[in-house]
């Protein structure tokens, strides 16, 4: 049998930095980020039949239906990079979704860690409505609290920044709304199996990320 694989899940509502800490776990860790909104965005970018159907949810703040979802994520839980488990951002988003994930997951005997970024409501809208999107690489930024260098312009490979059209305030509010009525269950599910830690998430990136790592030992 091949290593056993670890997966990280992390929760938290939009805008806790699970993007962001996801990305900086991918290149201490070397497992890969796999983000269902990353996906989701990429294929709406490229107008597929997928981008097409989560498009009028994604602007709404819903949740693309669980069917759908749930099979791209194991597609893309069986690419060769995924041999030694992923970071998850994104994905379980509610309690089919976390069923599903164990079913996929089983066969690896997968170890999953559970962090739960904890953010403020008010904190978590200052924080969404701030935020842009480098269009080329994804990279995340914030103009107040973590700004480009230069206005707009991505650090990494000098792509253009935006923001993303479900990032303002209307979209945002439904957002949260979606992850207390169904994201937020997931706590409970995770704390029983013994796999949940709660970590700060209004200390600096750094910090939330050291917390991350300590976590996974
Ligand atoms: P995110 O980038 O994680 O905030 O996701 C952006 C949007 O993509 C969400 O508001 C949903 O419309 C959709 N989405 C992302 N992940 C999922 C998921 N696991 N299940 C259903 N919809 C999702």
């Amino acid at each position: 049998m091949s290593e056993v694989r670890t997966y990280v899940v992390l929760l938290g509502v939009p805008g806790a930095g699970k993007g962001t800490q996801a990305k900086l776990l991918e290149q201490s860790t070397g497992l890969p980020q796999v983000s269902t909104g990353d996906i989701f965005r990429y294929n709406l970018k490229n107008q597929t039949e997928l981008g097409k159907l989560a498009k009028s949810y994604m602007d709404r703040g819903d949740l693309v239906p669980d069917d759908v979802t749930i099979r791209m994520v194991e597609d893309r839980l069986q690419q060769p990079d995924c041999a030694r488990g992923a970071i998850m951002d994104g994905f379980p988003r509610n309690l089919v979704q976390a069923d599903a994930f164990d079913k996929i997951t089983a066969p690896d005997g997968g170890v999953h860690v559970v962090p739960l970024i904890n953010l403020e409501d008010d904190e978590t809208i200052r924080r969404i409505t701030g935020r842009r999107s480098c269009r080329t690489c994804g990279a995340v930024y914030h103009v107040v609290f973590n700004p480009p260098k230069i206005e707009n312009v991505c650090d990494i490979d000098g792509g253009e920044l935006y923001q993303r059209d479900d990032d303002k305030e209307e979209t945002v509010r439904n957002r949260l709304f979606v992850y207390y009525k169904q994201t937020s269950p997931l706590i409970g599910y995770y704390f029983a199996k013994g796999v949940l830690a709660e970590v700060d998430g209004s200390v600096p990136i750094t910090e939330v990320q050291q917390a991350l790592l300590a976590l996974m030992g």
